[in-house]
């Protein structure tokens, strides 16, 4: 009989003692270059089990400079960065919806991007942020994504691509209402946090860090045998094809 936390309905399956996620193609919307690395081995994991991974962008990370004078280089100096990470992580695609930072909007335009990446991606599972943030921006990539996952899969606005039904949608972030759902073990891929960390060098004074406490952090964790891991929600609206623990 199926659990809520490792049935076979989420894609989720235990091997050999440790939960796997069994997918073939992942999609992680994120609102500011750097959000998604929060589930960076995780991404990694599956890149190299030979899942493509893809990863949104809402904004362009226009505010995120800790220095005036880097103000009008920011943007290009984030995709640099964001580059660098996709490097590490295996993204199969990196895709940018361009909105200022701080400037996402929910409106029709931006909303029917959303739609666009979704179709054209067909991911087996979205990744996303969940419903309790502070920051607008976060807040709209939330709304936005999960309300793109449910129009993609109807026959509207047909000139964005053909119908595509997600399966699954969970959040890697911005849950505070509740213990997460899955805890993923992901040791083996520990080091990738610090290493696609150190690689956003704008943000390294917001962060409080250095390139060299982050390349410590990463030698630590390729060397330890800890457990490391990465946590998951369910979308509030999940659906089940069974009612957990009654019957098959
Ligand atoms: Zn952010």
């Amino acid at each position: 009989m199926p659990t809520a936390k490792t049935g076979g309905d989420y894609g989720i399956k235990k091997r050999a003692g440790e939960q796997t996620m069994d997918y073939s193609r992942i999609l992680v919307f994120g609102a500011h270059p750097d959000d998604e690395l929060t589930m960076a081995p995780t991404m990694a994991m599956l890149a190299e089990r030979g899942v493509e991974v893809y990863i949104c962008i809402s904004t362009n990370g226009s505010e995120g400079y800790p220095k005036q004078e880097w103000k009008d280089e920011i943007v290009s100096l984030r995709a640099q960065e964001q580059a660098d990470a996709d490097a590490i992580i295996g993204t199969r695609e990196r895709i940018c919806i361009g909105a200022d930072d701080m400037g996402l909007t929910n409106d029709k335009a931006t909303f029917k991007e959303f739609i666009r990446v979704v179709r054209q991606v067909r991911p087996d599972v979205v990744f996303t942020h969940g419903p309790h943030d502070m920051h607008r921006d976060h807040l709209n990539t939330h709304a936005l994504s999960i309300e793109a996952v449910w129009q993609a899969a109807n026959p509207v606005s047909m000139e964005l691509g053909e119908q595509w039904r997600t399966p699954y949608i969970f959040y890697y972030k911005g849950v505070a209402d509740r213990q997460p759902d899955i805890v993923l073990d992901v040791r083996n891929w520990a080091h990738v946090r610090p290493l696609t960390q150190a690689t956003q060098r704008t943000q390294l004074t917001l962060w409080n860090t250095t390139d060299e406490k982050l390349q410590a952090e990463a030698n630590r964790l390729r060397n330890s045998e800890a457990p490391y891991t990465n946590t998951f929600w369910f979308y509030d609206r999940t659906h089940l094809s069974y009612l957990p623990g009654l019957g098959e």
